[in-house]
């Protein structure tokens, strides 16, 4: 099948600009989709803030841009990410612990999802968590929620 005549499954991924989450939730994106439509091409637009889904008027303003743009998407994905500089102020000042910071990056998500879908009530929305392996990098996708 050529290129021209393949269906597309068109993405927006909103995930944060620390550079070492690599390519981590595109690959889970493009796997988790091609096995449920494997003659589809998977395009995803990545729209790269920082923190994600911290500043929400941010990331919604950016999605709206892109939404304008690209008229086929049915799927954003929402992905924070543990241990996120953007967050290191607020978990040091909520005294954060571990599963405390996962919890607040749960709500973060959550609460970006709802704002989405009120947006984009056509859209389905999927939140991730992103776990870094180590301070190099490479990330996994730990949780799906
Ligand atoms: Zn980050």
């Amino acid at each position: 099948m050529s290129q021209d005549t393949q269906q597309v499954k068109t993405v927006v991924l909103v995930k944060c600009v620390d550079w070492r989450l690599h390519e981590t939730a595109e690959e889970y994106i493009k796997q988790q989709l091609q096995s449920q439509y494997p003659d589809h091409l998977i395009k995803i637009y990545v729209l790269r803030v920082a923190g994600a889904c911290k500043d929400l008027d941010d990331a919604s303003k950016h999605a709206s841009d892109i939404m304008g743009i690209a008229h086929d998407v049915e799927y954003m994905y929402l992905c924070n990410h543990l241990n996120c500089g953007a967050y290191a102020s607020r978990v040091a000042s909520e005294g954060l612990d571990a599963q405390g910071e996962e919890e607040m990056h749960r709500n973060e998500v959550a609460r970006l999802k709802d704002i989405m879908q009120e947006k984009f009530p056509e859209l389905n929305i999927i939140s991730l968590i992103e776990r870094l392996v180590n301070d190099a990098g490479a990330g996994m996708i730990e949780l799906d929620i």
